[in-house]
């Protein structure tokens, strides 16, 4: 008993951490998969062992604790989790439960997509969205509703007298995930793990500028009103569909348990083409009379079972492990795979993060591996098969050396990562170019990969200076395979475009640490010169909002190097510009990002709308496309509001703007 006692508490604690790092940090340690075979075995540890069930169990409560950084919202119901199952038979098993009550097999079930995103529960008053809260721990959520307003479809305002609480979820398309992961790649981040950790991380932001740039989206799926009008989750959905809500249009009624399966089978392949993420099928009995009467466990509705699509884990064999160097000099371990198919793509290659990793995970050259794709999106190595072929092969030690310079690898205290520290190490330089002249840097159109690389095995560029020498190079450049004069002429022409790209683009292009695209605009906009930047202290840095300590460190730091003052008087005299010249407005107004159209009569002038958008970010533009982000409605609008309703812009009153802005309407 004293061993089941102690195996009882390291699970409750294993899960206890993962939960915090899940729900609150939004930033998983482990996968799901791996919570939920702990979150398994403590259950039946429990069905074994009643008596040793308590009420804090995590087996006995929703979700986890919620964040400081929101005020404090309490739900007029408690939000619950779902009880969940992994196979038909345990579907049959869970619809005895129900037939027990029910009095009959054949229950009829609403078959629902389980959205992978965060649970939301929207308040309407009258027909306004009053409060937008997360489920936080069942009983009290955060209060995210400024960043709630941003998401497109979610209106602010709705068809209904009194008071009504839709519930849903909000989630990231996999293409905005994508989007995401690849900036944080470009600004030297650390990667959400999946389309939920970004859904949750972006959502929980303060910032709510950042929210509403990052495209959330939303599908409801229950409505509580007071009267009980609606008899059914079919007729609930078609309600909120009714109020002008999103809902998702993949759900179906199962009239018998044959259509239960069905769906199974259906969705568990069509799963992989639908663009967003799911983790697994929600069957709801369909008749709400039932609902009161199957009831409730603490923690989850016993009316209602989330069916989980089992994780695509496949074994192959890990043919290499290979560290590459990043631009900053940061060392990543890479996977060589022997290709498999996992969720329909073919996988050869997993990134294996650092050396600590590899060594927790007990990896070998040459040893088969569990691999999955996490999110279903990024491969992973899970984990190795320890066998007799296993304990022949050689333990893998890190590389201590640069993969490319030789230069001996370094290690702060404190961090996982190995960094090469030579700053003249060909890969870093290359990278660093790369980086320079990328899409959110200096934009330079053709000079990507495979160009960048072979200027630079030529020894035709070796620092980001070169770049805007390369017009005296072009004998030696058209005998470049595939390598034309219009190819040449075009590249030339895009160099020099971006001399005149303003002081952010240039700053976040020089790849200093800590500096991503958003602390460059910052720093850009307060600055304005380089050359203010350049005799800026650490003192006078730290008190900007937005620069932290690290940053401000790493600028003094950046330009107290004499090569890099050299490079800064040299890109000046190459005629780069170093000066801000974008707008003035504030980075931290909330509509800081945004594109607005005005159409209609208003109450004020167009034009005091228009600095009223721009006073808090936002951006006035004249013509709808889809890269609008609202379009601000006055009496009689014309043809405006129909091409924003086909184009799926948010449409907003004066009133909205208003309530958007709150203080800052000015
Ligand atoms: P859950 O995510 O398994 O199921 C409940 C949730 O499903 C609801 O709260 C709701 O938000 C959502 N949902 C999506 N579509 C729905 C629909 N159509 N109808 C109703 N609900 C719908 O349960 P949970 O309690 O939120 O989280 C537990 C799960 O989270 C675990 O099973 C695990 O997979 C994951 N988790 C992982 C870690 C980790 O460290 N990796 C830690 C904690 C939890």
């Amino acid at each position: 008993m004293k061993e089941v006692i102690s195996q009882i508490k390291a699970m409750k604690e294993k899960l206890n951490k993962w939960a915090k790092e899940y729900y609150v940090l939004d930033s998983p340690s482990v996968d799901d998969t791996e919570y939920d075979f702990v979150m398994n075995e403590l259950k039946e540890l429990e069905r074994q062992y009643p008596e040793l069930i308590t009420e804090d169990s995590p087996t006995q409560k929703v979700g986890g604790t919620i964040s400081e950084k929101f005020s404090k919202y309490k739900h007029e119901k408690p939000m619950l989790s779902l009880g969940d199952i992994f196979s038909w038979e345990e579907f049959l098993y869970f619809n005895k439960q129900v037939s027990k009550v029910t009095g009959t097999e054949d229950n009829e079930y609403f078959a629902e997509l389980k959205i992978d995103g965060l649970s939301i529960s929207l308040n309407y008053n009258n027909g306004k969205l009053v409060t937008a809260a997360t489920r936080g721990d069942g009983v009290i959520g955060e209060n995210v509703t400024t960043n709630v307003k941003t998401i497109k479809s979610i209106p602010n305002t709705i068809d209904f007298k009194g008071k009504v609480e839709v519930r849903g979820e909000i989630f990231l398309p996999k293409k905005e995930f994508k989007k995401i992961n690849d900036q944080k790649m470009l600004d030297g981040e650390q990667l959400f793990a999946n389309p939920r950790n970004a859904a949750a991380g972006t959502l929980r932001q303060l910032d709510s500028s950042i929210v509403a740039k990052r495209n959330l989206d939303s599908y409801l799926y229950y409505l509580i009103e007071d009267e009980k009008v609606i008899k059914s989750q079919e007729d609930s959905l078609k309600e909120i569909s009714r109020l002008g809500l999103k809902i998702n249009n993949e759900s179906r009624l199962c009239k018998t348990l044959e259509d239960v399966k069905k769906y199974i089978d259906e969705y568990t392949i069509k799963r992989e083409f639908l663009d967003y993420e799911i983790d697994g099928i929600v069957f709801k009995i369909n008749d709400f009379d039932l609902h009161e009467k199957i009831g409730y466990t603490a923690k989850t509705p016993k009316w209602a079972i989330a069916y989980k699509f089992p994780a695509e884990v496949k074994e192959t064999k890990l043919l290499d492990i290979f560290p590459t160097v990043g631009r900053t000099g940061k060392i990543t371990y890479n996977a060589k795979l022997e290709p498999i198919k996992i969720a329909g793509t073919v996988v050869s290659a997993a990134t294996l993060n650092n050396a600590e990793m590899i060594k927790a995970k007990e990896l070998k050259i040459g040893a088969t591996v569990k691999v999955k794709k996490a999110g279903d999106i990024i491969p992973e190595v899970i984990s190795v098969i320890k066998n007799e072929e296993y304990d022949k092969l050689p333990v893998w030690s890190k590389n201590e050396n640069c993969p490319n310079c030789e230069s001996l690898l370094e290690k702060n205290d404190g961090e996982v990562d190995q960094f090469c520290v030579n700053f003249s190490c060909p890969a870093q330089i290359l990278r660093s170019i790369e980086h320079f002249a990328s899409k959110p840097a200096m934009d330079i159109v053709g000079m990507g990969g495979r160009t960048i690389e072979k200027l630079f095995e030529e020894n035709i560029i070796n620092t980001i200076t070169d770049i805007y020498k390369l017009k005296d190079k072009k004998d030696q450049i058209l005998t470049f395979d595939k390598f034309g004069q219009k190819t040449f002429d075009n590249l030339i022409e895009s160099i020099e475009n971006s001399k005149t790209r303003s002081l952010e683009k240039v700053l976040f292009g020089l790849g200093i640490r800590h500096i991503g695209s958003k602390a460059a605009n910052i720093l850009a906009k307060k600055f304005d010169d380089i050359y203010n930047l350049f005799s800026a202290s650490y003192d006078e840095l730290i008190l900007i909002d937005g620069v932290g300590e690290k940053l401000s460190q790493s600028l003094v730091d950046w330009f107290e190097i004499e090569e890099n003052k050299n490079l800064i008087n040299e890109l000046d005299d190459l005629g780069i510009n170093l000066k801000y010249t974008g707008n003035k407005t504030s980075t931290d107004g909330s509509l800081f990002g945004l594109n607005f159209v005005i159409t209609g009569t208003l109450n004020l002038s167009r034009d005091d709308y228009a600095k009223i958008i721009e006073n808090n970010g936002g951006n006035v533009i004249s013509s709808l496309s889809k890269k609008t982000n609202y379009l601000l409605v006055g009496e009689n609008p014309g043809s405006k509001l129909d091409k924003a309703n086909k184009l799926g812009v948010k449409i907003i009153s004066t009133n909205e703007l208003k309530e958007m802005l709150g203080e800052k309407y000015v």
